[in-house]
């Protein structure tokens, strides 16, 4: 179980999600959780600005970002059941009320909400055999939010034994310019915090600048009542890959299997394959410039996954990627542009952006310029090309209502009131049509993407479109909804209406990327 303490966005998921690297790379099979102690039901209906992207699952849960850290880490793919908000409680528990499951008795906050808090992670830990549950309490200890959690997690000690529930606490240790030191003082105070909710920490992993000496690590260890060797140092780094490496040599491992008797010795402990990851992640050169047209840019985190997925993928054939965060919504001026080895308009959602993304568009097709749109992007692409063949009002139905709608809602969709969790989510199987540029990336005749849209290529114009030289290089299945498009004379213009960016792993860069920056390198050596 982690918990945060002293500020927020010290890295808790990260860090976590490298507890559980370090503990797959003893053979262990490792699954996390995360808890968010909101009362949005999902992620689905936030706003990027605020909470970053919103990483979907196979089976079409709209969650987290974190969970995107932990797909990433453990190379597991998660159930959308693994991101527990207080939204899905407490309407998990109004519903048995409203059946009337609860025979007559005063619904109330201990036991029921608790109850069935442990009964949602309970559920996960069983569905497949997993040695290790991994539960990141989102916020930091303290927030009025995360108490019930933090009481069932505790409750969860008692009931599933001391030897078998583990504590970690992640805190912030500040240093002090002035006084030229670090402080401990925040960290305990805020175990402290943690300790009145009747959970004792068993280990304090001390997120900072830079290292904390042994004299200090001493401090918190005696003042927090935990082992000095429980005391972790998880200093800055320059690449959130590193944070394994960095914590494996604080032993974070060794201890965590002596404390929860995983039964695993040290010989079976071999993280050189996530090292050579690492590694290959910090190739400086050949430096390939991506521009990424998008509307969020002020938040890095609203494209995490297609940041990540972009490095995998440069990784992958020896480069360096550099990304330019480019607003939509301004300008684009032809410079900026130019200076670039290719072109990712990413997904989003409403009109504000889509002028600097259709330019962008315009330009890579006039420049022959490699561009990857993906989701919203697509869309562009499909109605930039529209608007050059001949059709200036191609458009899409999101945005205005045109008499050349070649982006529309399915009929399913228009029906639909409710805005959340009701767009096409998760995992569709797509086909792939041999000799196109899709095929070759993947090598494959069908494959698995992950999806969140409402609006698809309008079937109405896809003859005429086809005629002008769109082809149709991925479709479902039963060929009825258009997945994937391209052109013939460009180097390379790929549309996908899914995102191929959650499928991305640091060990397996997803086949689009990889194919996506090859074409960039060879748009530099050219
Ligand atoms: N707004 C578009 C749709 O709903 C694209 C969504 C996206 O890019 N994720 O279809």
């Amino acid at each position: 179980m982690v918990t945060g303490g002293v500020v927020s966005s010290i890295g808790k998921g990260i860090t976590a999600a490298s507890i559980g690297r370090i503990l797959r790379s003893y053979g262990l099979e490792v699954t996390a959780i995360k808890i968010d102690p909101y009362l949005n039901y999902d992620s689905g209906t936030l706003n990027p600005y605020q909470h970053g992207e919103v990483f979907v699952t196979d089976d079409g849960m709209e969650t987290d970002l974190d969970l995107g850290h932990y797909e990433r880490f453990l190379d597991v793919n998660l159930s959308g059941q693994s991101n527990i908000t207080t939204g899905k409680v407490y309407h998990t528990v109004i519903n048995k009320e409203r059946k009337g499951s609860y025979l007559g008795s005063c619904v109330q906050i201990i036991p029921h909400i608790t109850d069935e808090i442990k009964r949602m992670i309970r559920k996960i830990a069983a569905q497949k055999p997993v040695d290790v549950v991994l539960v990141e309490v989102g916020g930091t200890v303290g927030d009025i939010e995360s108490q019930p959690f933090l009481e069932a997690l505790r409750q969860l000690r008692n009931e599933e034994g001391h030897d078998n529930v583990m504590f970690v606490h992640v805190t912030y240790v500040p240093y002090l310019k002035a006084a030229g030191e670090f402080k401990t003082k925040p960290t305990q105070h805020s175990t402290k915090e943690l300790r009145s909710t009747g959970i004792n920490p068993d280990m304090i992993i001390c997120r900072s600048e830079k290292s904390i000496n042994k004299p200090l690590k001493m401090k918190i260890a005696h003042f927090c009542d935990v082992e000095p060797l429980a005391v972790i140092n998880a200093p800055d780094v320059s690449s959130i890959y590193e944070v394994p490496l960095v914590m494996d040599q604080e032993n974070v491992g060794k201890y965590v299997i002596k404390r929860i008797k995983l039964g695993v010795g040290e010989e079976s402990h071999d993280l050189s394959q996530w090292r050579a990851i690492v590694q290959s992640l910090h190739k400086p050169e050949p430096n390939v410039k991506v521009g990424i047209i998008g509307k969020y840019i002020e938040l890095e985190d609203s494209y995490i996954s297609i940041r990540e997925a972009l490095k995998h993928a440069a990784a992958q054939i020896g480069a360096h990627v550099e990304i330019e965060w480019i607003s939509a919504e301004e300008n684009i001026e032809e410079n900026i542009l130019k200076e670039l080895d290719s072109i990712l308009i990413p997904g989003g959602f409403g009109e504000r952006g889509i002028t600097g993304k259709l330019d962008a568009i315009r330009y890579s097709l006039e420049h022959k310029i490699p561009l990857l749109g993906i989701c919203l992007g697509m869309q562009c692409m499909v109605i930039q090309f529209a608007r050059m063949q001949g059709w200036p009002s191609a458009n899409s139905t999101e945005f205005s209502d045109t008499n050349y709608p070649v982006i529309d809602m399915m009929e399913k969709q228009k029906k639909i009131k409710n805005m959340g969790g009701t767009m096409r989510l998760g995992s569709y199987d797509c086909k792939l049509i041999e000799g196109t540029m899709a095929y070759d990336a993947y090598q494959e005749d069908i494959v698995q993407e992950r999806h969140r849209h409402r609006f698809e290529l309008n079937n109405q114009f896809r003859d005429q479109l086809q005629e002008k030289g769109l082809i149709i290089s991925g479709t479902t299945t039963d060929d009825f909804l258009v997945e994937i498009i391209e052109l013939e004379d460009h180097p390379w213009f790929l549309g996908c209406q899914f995102h191929p960016e959650f499928k991305s792993r640091p060990n397996r860069a997803h086949p689009i990327f990889v194919s996506f920056m090859q074409a960039a390198l060879d748009h530099k050596k050219s």
